[in-house]
């Protein structure tokens, strides 16, 4: 179902201390605003994780995970399965993000591994897909959003596609403050919406959730926002600062 979310995509940030208090400051603030319109995810490291899930139980926030194991279990040191976050109540979780498919190189396999294995798991992926800077300047942003898409997602069932969130995240706006301005975030979110409405039709196309992510901050949020298919967004460095974060959960 089409819903409005903001995630905070914590990163590899802050101590079990200043985790634990910018999650209390984040429940404080949610608990002033009583914004009900908006799914808020938080994704916290792993070695975070079972904190958060368990003060989210006196909150209204979710929780999400930075990305998971595409294995389902066994001898894989290192490794965090789909089903280990779901039996910690993690109910979100990345894929894709442009740093893992950079230093880590994930494959578009993999990745559709991952969707499948946190779909079984009653997890819903927040797939990232997006352009580098040489992509959008040569004018094939859309071509390579839709190369993304058709070898990872596009190949699951309509059951399963349905449920699955889609982060637009320009690469040339991750952590460089250069935001996508609303116009070309809103081109990208309607084409995206238009693929998806081609593969699976327009039910599935219209209720879609597709997110912003790049330099989304509190001032630029309601802009962005402000746009038919932008249905919120994914937040990096923003989300580590709770006004800030809520600011942006505020935007809607
Ligand atoms: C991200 O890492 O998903 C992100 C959007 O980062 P930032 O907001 O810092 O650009």
């Amino acid at each position: 179902m089409r819903r409005k979310i903001v995630a905070g995509n914590w990163k590899m940030n802050n101590t079990f201390q200043e985790a634990d208090e910018l999650i209390n400051e984040i429940m404080d603030g949610l608990e002033e605003a009583n914004q009900k319109s908006v799914n808020v995810v938080l994704c916290p490291p792993f070695t975070f994780l079972e904190m958060t899930t368990d003060y989210a139980q006196e909150s209204d926030y979710a929780v999400g995970a930075q990305n998971v194991s595409c294995h389902d279990a066994g001898a894989y040191t290192g490794e965090v399965a789909a089903k280990m976050l779901e039996s910690m109540g993690v109910e979100y979780c990345i894929i894709g993000h442009s740093e893992r498919r950079k230093y880590f190189h994930e494959t578009d396999k993999e990745l559709t591994q991952k969707a499948e294995l946190l779909l079984k798991n009653n997890i819903l992926p927040i797939f990232c897909c997006g352009e580098i800077l040489p992509e959008r300047e040569a004018a094939k942003q859309f071509d390579v959003v839709k190369q993304q898409l058709t070898d990872a997602v596009f190949n699951l069932d309509p059951l399963d596609f349905a449920k699955i969130i889609i982060a637009y995240e320009p690469v040339w706006a991750i952590g460089t403050g250069v935001t996508a301005t609303p116009m070309q975030a809103q081109e990208m979110h309607a084409y995206i919406r238009s693929l998806i409405a081609e593969k699976y039709g327009k039910e599935i196309a219209k209720n879609t959730s597709i997110l912003y992510g790049g330099s989304c901050n509190a001032e630029n949020a309601k802009e962005l926002f402000a746009n038919p298919d932008v249905d919120g967004g994914l937040i990096g460095g923003a989300s580590l600062k709770a006004k800030d974060f809520l600011k942006i959960i505020d935007s809607f």
